[in-house]
């Protein structure tokens, strides 16, 4: 019997799972999770709105990884998300899609996308796009909404319990058991040490430390990934509605002017609410929308994409920095209008309340991002907006409000097979955690991969 140990419960981890449990029954499978089961994660930002800094935090940690307070959009394609089709290459990705579209609809998930893109008028938008130097980026998308996506990894779980996988909670991964080139288990916090013929570590960003401490520690290659940094944009839902009722998601990318960096927006929340995201030490700002409420307002993210090369080498770092000083400005989120952006000076309260767009998210406070993000991204980002004013007029209001700071790590990138094994045998690294994919719908089918090339080595 082979004893496989998975190292994380969010959706590469709970995929992995799921593929092995079917498809070799008699194999001993035992998910390690430093966070709490479903029913127990109740996270304070959300709850009474107020981070408590639980250790570890409940909002990206316990069963469901940071997919189960996710707004549960999966991203069908390999344009976003992740480098799987370049790992795997496009026909193997391509392959794979309708198995992990399976698995989601098994365990609840709608069959039907949310968008529809052979109408006519999505060609119109490509083209308004493209005149105005903008690339349009369209897929299908399932949205499961915030609540939705608690009920399908509910039903993963008691999938996976039926099926004989043991789930440890409340467990640490801390080091790796190696032997001649090759693992053989796994060191929890409490000193147990798990022996295992696999082991697959599905940490994400919050185990995303770790992973490094691991890969540093065992000499292994690796790369590191850019850092996006960048703004939460709100404005009222009737200056997207036509846009995101066909597309649900607008994706526009461009490379600005000012410093020929990338531009992009990333998850677009129709009808949403802007949150507060706890990343250890740092608070930064995210979105999200519930399938059955819909809110008076929309909110996505522009980002720019920061690549270091030589001598500097701690994207994250930096990113984290930025964060930092909104937080130290603002014990928390800084939220402007863009009028008083552009105009140089602070947003306070009365200007805020007299615009347009009423914040969803109420505990910001008003100030000045001129003062926290550096020239190369804020420049960017004011670019883009005033572009993207132009694709849907009213994005670019002296009204629409932006908060800060959004940044998106991408953890180091350790070498790996095309089945997502590193340099060291039957040890595999899959989902955000590994710098390869950055969404749900990725981050599972990574999960797939290596449990489809564990079975292939078994059998
Ligand atoms: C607020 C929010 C909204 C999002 N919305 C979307 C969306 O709509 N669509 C989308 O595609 N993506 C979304 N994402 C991103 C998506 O949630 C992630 O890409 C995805 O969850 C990554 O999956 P993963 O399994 O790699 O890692 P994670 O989901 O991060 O899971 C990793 C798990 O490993 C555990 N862990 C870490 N270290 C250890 C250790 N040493 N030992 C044991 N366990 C450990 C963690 O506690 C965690 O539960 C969102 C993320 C956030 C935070």
């Amino acid at each position: 019997m082979s004893r496989v140990l998975i190292a994380g419960a969010g959706p590469a981890g709970i995929m992995a799972a799921l593929r092995l449990s079917e498809s070799l029954p008699g194999s001993q499978i035992t998910i390690v999770e430093k966070g709490k089961p479903l029913e127990d994660r109740i996270c304070p930002l959300i709850s009474i709105g107020r981070c408590a800094n639980c250790r570890p935090c409940s909002m990206v940690s316990g069963w469901g990884g940071a997919g189960a307070y996710s707004d549960g959009k999966l991203n069908v394609t390999g344009a976003v998300g992740g480098l799987l089709p370049q790992l795997l290459g496009e026909s193997h990705f391509d392959s794979l899609v309708p198995t992990i579209m399976e698995i989601f609809r098994q365990h609840g998930a709608p069959a039907e996308t949310d968008n529809s893109l052979d109408k006519r008028e999505v060609e119109d938008m490509r083209r308004k796009a493209t005149l105005l130097g903008m690339k349009l980026i369209t897929f299908p998308i399932v949205h499961l909404g915030t609540d939705k996506t608690r009920y399908v990894l509910g039903r993963m779980y008691e999938t996976l319990l039926k099926r004989g996988v043991q789930v440890l909670f409340g467990s640490s991964l801390i080091d790796l058991v190696v032997k001649d080139g090759r693992v053989i288990g796994g060191v929890l916090e409490d000193g147990r040490t798990i022996d295992a013929d696999f082991v697959i570590l599905a940490v994400g960003r919050s185990g995303a430390d770790d992973l490094t401490r691991w890969v540093k520690k065992l000499g292994l290659t690796f790369e590191t990934n850019p850092v996006d940094i960048g703004v939460r944009v709100e404005v009222p839902a009737e200056v997207l509605d036509p846009f995101t009722e066909t597309l649900y998601e607008v994706k526009l990318e461009y490379y600005s002017k000012a410093f020929e960096d990338r531009v992009r927006t990333f998850c677009m929340n129709p009808h949403g609410e802007v949150v507060k995201e706890n990343l250890d030490d740092v608070i930064t700002v995210n979105g999200h929308s519930y399938k059955e409420k819909q809110l008076p307002n929309t909110n996505f993210a522009v980002l720019v994409s920061t690549h270091f090369t030589e001598p500097f080498k701690d994207p994250v770092a930096y990113g984290k920095h930025v964060a930092r000083l909104a937080n130290l400005l603002s014990d928390g989120i800084i939220v402007q209008r863009l009028g008083d952006l552009v105009s140089g000076r602070r947003s306070t309260w009365e200007r805020i309340r007299r615009s347009l767009v009423r914040p969803s998210l109420q505990d910001a406070v008003p100030g000045d991002l001129n003062a926290v993000i550096p020239r190369r991204q804020m420049e960017s980002i004011v670019e883009f907006l005033m572009l993207m004013d132009k694709f849907a007029p009213g994005v670019g209001s002296r009204d629409t409000l932006l908060y800060g700071v959004e940044v998106k790590f991408y953890s180091m990138r350790p070498k790996l097979t095309s089945s997502l094994e590193s340099e060291v045998q039957n040890l595999y690294m899959v989902g955000d955690g590994a710098g390869i994919t950055r969404g749900l719908f990725q981050a599972a089918m990574s999960g797939v991969v290596v449990a489809d090339s564990i079975r292939e080595r078994i059998l």
